[in-house]
């Protein structure tokens, strides 16, 4: 069973049971539906009411995967081609800035006192989106 909403010409709005699609068809051609309110026979189905909310959800979702996406990607990348310092974060940051070292990328923990220090100093750094490792 298919539950229809119809329309007539007349602007009335009606609800109707039919076994199938082709059910609705073959009796609105043989004129046996009319309407509930003023028994006009140019019966219509109504457009569909547009569903909002499951649609948003479903882009939302799908955002969000693309974001793990790509989050996942640049996690790839950074274990790649960063060398990945642990705790010495900031004192290895520290000493690129100064020209003490050879600057490379690199990755590694740093505290929130440290991060400010770092900031302070101006010495750039990007936090990650992510954080699979406990924060200090
Ligand atoms: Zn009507």
């Amino acid at each position: 069973m298919i539950k229809y909403t119809l329309n007539c010409n007349n602007g009335h709005q009606f609800d109707s049971w039919f076994s199938d699609s082709d059910s609705f068809e073959k009796l609105r051609e043989k004129g046996h539906l009319e309407c509930a309110v003023c028994s006009s026979k140019k019966i219509k189905k109504s457009l569909m009411a547009p569903v909002v909310s499951p649609k948003k959800t479903e882009t939302l979702l799908a955002k969000q995967s693309a974001l793990e996406k790509e989050i996942k990607a640049l996690k790839q990348k950074i274990k790649a081609n960063a060398t990945d310092v642990g705790e010495n974060f900031s004192a290895e940051a520290r000493a690129m800035h100064y020209g003490e070292k050879e600057e490379k990328p690199i990755v590694g923990k740093t505290t929130l006192d440290e991060a400010k220090e770092l900031a302070e100093e101006g010495i750039p750094f990007t936090p990650l989106p992510w954080s699979d490792d406990k924060v200090n």
